[in-house]
């Protein structure tokens, strides 16, 4: 039988070693809530540059709101950073400030890639194509900036599914020659911390994924 992975032990045997602080990574986020932990988990550890790349989501006022947040989560952060490391200026430990690049919201590139499985519940078919196309987005720009890894924000939700996630990342990674970052942010109370670091920071959290199918599951749904 197949050893089960725990991409978390992996990705903390990666920040173990001290010659990796200060790799760059190139993250992509799905949104403010679910960077949030992952941004305070890593920030000490990596130069992280956020991609906001989420064709996805179909309504345009969606979009604008969570791409927002995502900047002022981002501003925040690295305010309090530049802060902390004023206070603590012989700590060479403190976070680097966190850079912010937002893809293009092409909607249509997310409904004819999904073409034929709008009908898939969440978690299904769909929405590994749906990983795809952001993933191979998010490798193909790790490259062409000459980033050290790139992974997702999107294993911290109990809603994706992880195993495929770094599936996916694996397999881009070996064809554009960019290191993937292994993870299930979930783990260790990550998802529950990032639902604290919401009310912190009194982020807009949405009640769905971002497509009009995953809108109408959610509204047809007895939760
Ligand atoms: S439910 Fe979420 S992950 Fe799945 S296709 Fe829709 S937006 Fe993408």
């Amino acid at each position: 039988m197949e050893n089960k992975r725990n991409f978390a032990i992996e990705l903390d045997k990666i920040m173990k070693n001290p010659e990796n602080r200060g790799k760059t990574l190139f993250l992509h986020s799905c949104c403010a809530p679910c960077s949030s932990y992952v941004l305070e988990y890593l920030r000490n550890f990596f130069r992280i540059t956020v991609l906001y790349y989420n064709p996805n989501i179909t309504a345009d006022e969606e979009y604008e709101k969570r791409v927002e947040e995502q900047k002022r989560l981002i501003a925040e952060f690295n305010v309090q950073a530049e802060v902390e490391a004023e206070v603590s200026a012989e700590c060479s430990e403190s976070a680097f400030e966190i850079a912010i690049v937002e893809g293009n919201y092409d909607k249509q590139l997310f409904f004819d890639s999904v073409k034929g499985l709008e009908k898939c519940k969440e978690g299904g078919e769909r929405c590994f194509v749906c990983y795809e196309l952001r993933l191979a987005e998010t490798a193909k720009q790790a490259k062409q900036l000459g980033m050290d890894y790139f992974t997702t924000t999107l294993t911290i939700s109990p809603l994706k599914n992880a195993v495929k996630l770094n599936e996916i990342g694996e397999r881009l990674a070996k064809e554009q020659g960019v290191m993937w970052l292994p993870s299930d942010f979930k783990k260790k109370g990550g998802y529950q911390r990032s639902i604290e670091l919401s009310k912190e920071y009194d982020l807009y959290r949405q009640n769905y994924c971002g497509c009009i199918y995953s809108k109408m599951e959610r509204e047809t749904s007895s939760y």
